[in-house]
């Protein structure tokens, strides 16, 4: 397969990130790899079958790819889907109810996935007026028992029209850059937004800026200096081009990412791990913080889940817990735990086994997911 996408802005990416010593051939492993990404990019999606599909961490992912699923047969009802008249098929983000009965009814092939983050999905169908198969790019709607399985910016407590606006303003890249923290792979940079459109001299002005705080976030007020790549300058109109000092504002990643369509951004887990580690060093992020902090400063990916323990009247979890071994090394790092009762819930692998190794009961997010929608 030909692949048409420029990736010059991802390899241009790579390198900001350092990995200067990476050498990048295109060898057929590789290839497979990019058409993997040109698939899944597109509104058209990729085929998948239920082996394909990794639904550990609650929310769906191929091949290490977080993806929604979408059905693009509409069959009769093409006509009207087209034309706007009635809703077409909603599209899965978690592995909720419908997928599991969809599953045990073994219609899963119909299923297509994408992490194309522009809303439309390809759809096709045979019209009922004329028998004549039409196809086309429309809209689709989230599936809301997707939102209730993830409790998703709070969806299973919120009522009439608050609960209604959670589903009405979903967007694709936002809730992809929640979940960013739990997927190695993230969507080729040149997909996710247009990251150009700023000043000539705009490296200049951002370093300027953010010396001026002194490398702090103005939002969480962690000091990056040991990292100052983690530290943005962000422009609070959304107007990239009106670098007066009223409207920049430094921003470490993790705070960038919750603005307002923001939902480009990825963060991955190992700069959450360390944001996290810094703030709790530096006083921002107490052991016995209340539940308005946790939800501020935790992985967004938690979100959904921490809420739900907040309203169930659990007690606050601490953010970002060490286990130390006996040299005081550390043996284990997890996104929250309750260390008098040796429980917790990890996103990494490795931190979980360590843990329970040693006696602690720690669960991972999609398992904690599934007790709570048990
Ligand atoms: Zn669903
Ligand atoms: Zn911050
Ligand atoms: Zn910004």
């Amino acid at each position: 397969m030909k692949i048409k996408a420029d990736f010059s802005d991802l390899w241009d990416s790579v390198k900001r990130m350092g990995s200067h010593n990476v050498e990048f051939d295109i060898t057929a492993e590789h290839s497979d790899d990019l058409e993997l990404d040109a698939e899944l990019s597109s509104t058209a999606g990729r085929d998948v079958v239920l082996d394909d599909l990794n639904t550990d961490n609650g929310v769906l992912s191929v091949e290490g790819r977080q993806v929604l699923l979408f059905i693009p047969d509409h069959g009769r009802n093409i006509d009207e889907v087209l034309a706007g008249r009635e809703e077409g098929r909603k599209f899965h983000v978690a592995d909720c109810r419908t997928l599991e009965s969809m599953r045990e009814q073994k219609r899963f092939d119909r299923y297509k996935a994408t992490y194309n983050i522009g809303g439309k999905f390809q759809i096709y169908g045979v019209s009922y007026a004329d028998g004549i198969k039409r196809e086309g790019e429309i809209e689709l709607h989230v599936c809301k028992n997707c939102l209730s399985y993830l409790n998703y910016q709070g969806y299973c407590g919120a009522i009439g029209a608050a609960k209604m606006e959670i589903y009405k303003q979903f967007s694709i890249a936002e809730f992809l850059s929640t979940y960013s923290t739990l997927f190695k792979n993230m969507p080729a940079q040149h997909q996710l937004a247009d990251l150009g459109g700023y000043s000539d001299n705009w490296k200049e002005i951002s370093d300027r800026y953010r010396a001026s705080v002194n490398f702090r976030c103005e939002s969480c007020k962690v000091d990056l200096n040991a990292h100052p790549g983690f530290l943005h300058t962000h422009h609070i109109n959304g107007n990239k081009h009106e670098n007066h000092t009223a409207n920049l504002m430094a921003l470490c990643l993790d705070c960038h990412r919750k603005q307002p369509k923001h939902g480009y951004m990825r963060v991955t887990h190992d700069s959450m791990v360390t944001i996290n580690q810094l703030r709790k060093e530096q006083g921002q992020l107490e052991a016995s913080a209340g539940w308005d902090q946790v939800i501020r400063l935790a992985d967004k990916a938690l979100d959904g889940l921490l809420r739900n323990y907040a309203s169930k009247g659990m007690l606050p979890p601490e953010v970002g817990y060490e286990i130390l071994g006996a040299d005081d090394e550390i043996v284990a790092e997890l996104e929250l735990a309750w260390p008098t009762s040796k429980r917790g819930i990890a996103i990494s692998e490795i931190d979980l086994k360590a843990a329970n190794e040693l006696g602690w009961h720690v669960l991972t997010l999609g398992d904690a997911l599934r007790s709570m929608n048990g």
